[in-house]
């Protein structure tokens, strides 16, 4: 790393595949993380289009995700200002640092990839190269942008580690250019989806929208699954198996203990807490819709912010190739 290059605190990089209107389990999960970061460092995130080819999911609304999920950046709190945003393959230098990589990463290490074996067994019909590429394709995102901080939870601290040892293979074969990034592990809490017992996913249709109207909200956690053991009105509650409960603790906080107690004797029924919850989760999230509507009202706005965006990463992008060429030989007198 040369002296001078990286503010204080460092690069930040982050991406995320473009699914379209994010919900509630984007938002805590990673979003509200990725709005604290911007305080302390530069950072740089991501619609991570080219990774989306992979599974070949939605492909044909890549544009209106990738615009839907920018609308939700900017509502919840990302600043163009200060962060890049960008869409991945805006950037083509991230497809060249790619191929350059791949060269100096052993098929083994990622041959060994647990997600490329569980993404292989779950599209068996689709076992595309791309798919047994994409660790080289993320360790190419992070190190074009000289990022020296990712932010990951504990289960994806492999993958970074794998980027690091590309960098360092590279380093080895050619001399240095990247910064080894460190994980800046966050905590990131599980949120379970409606049904209570998988992860949120618009995937198991099991989640509500951050953008959702306050109506359709209601009638999304009205939907929700509860205590199973609780079948009537009467019947005392067990609220710590209870995904509604747990919910409560983001969107009603304050009310956490007065809901356990009155639940455990049967002093509210599920539908009144549903209730409360819906209450809860809309108030929390009505300047979130108001900011929205009127991004979405701006219509180039989304559109501008990733051309400037991408403009900016495409800078630090082609000063970084032009390192990586340099060392391997590759320029002829430039
Ligand atoms: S009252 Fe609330 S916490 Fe208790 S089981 Fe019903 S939904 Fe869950």
């Amino acid at each position: 790393m040369r002296q001078g290059e990286f503010k204080p605190k460092g690069r930040v990089f982050s991406g995320a595949r473009p699914t379209g209107k994010q919900h509630i389990g984007n938002y805590l999960g990673a979003l509200q993380n990725w709005v604290k970061l911007q305080d302390e460092y530069e950072c740089i995130y991501c619609a991570v289009d080219i990774h989306a080819l992979t599974t070949m999911e939605d492909v044909g609304r890549l544009k209106e995700n990738i615009r839907e999920m920018v609308l939700d950046w900017l509502a919840v709190g990302l600043d163009p200002e200060r962060s890049i945003l960008f869409v991945q393959s805006w950037v083509p230098e991230v497809m060249e640092l790619h191929t350059l990589l791949s060269m100096v990463t052993p098929l083994g290490w990622l041959l060994r990839v647990p997600t490329f074996k569980e993404k292989a067994r779950r599209q068996p019909e689709n076992v595309n190269y791309g798919l047994v590429g994409y660790p080289v394709l993320m360790a190419a995102d992070i190190l074009l942008y000289k990022a020296d901080t990712v932010p990951v939870g504990e289960d994806q601290l492999p993958h970074l580690e794998l980027t690091r040892e590309i960098a360092r293979r590279f380093h080895n074969l050619f001399g240095p250019v990247f910064p080894l990034p460190e994980a800046k592990l966050t905590s990131y809490p599980l949120v379970l989806g409606l049904d209570g017992v998988n992860k949120m996913s618009k995937s198991y249709n099991n989640h509500i929208e951050l953008a959702a109207s306050p109506e359709e909200t209601l009638q999304r956690v009205m939907s929700a699954f509860t205590d199973p053991a609780r079948r009537y009105r009467s019947d005392p509650g067990h609220p710590d198996i209870c995904n509604i409960y747990r919910l409560h603790h983001f969107f009603n906080p304050e009310r956490t203990s007065e809901i356990a107690e009155e639940c455990r004797k049967a002093g509210i029924g599920c539908v009144e807490c549903k209730k409360l919850l819906a209450q809860g989760i809309n108030q929390a999230l009505a300047p979130f819709r108001e900011r929205r509507a009127q991004i979405a009202a701006r219509s180039e706005y989304v559109e501008e912010i990733l051309n400037e965006g991408a403009r900016r990463a495409q800078a630090i992008a082609r000063e970084t190739i032009r390192e990586v060429k340099e060392r391997i030989g590759l320029l002829w007198g430039t």
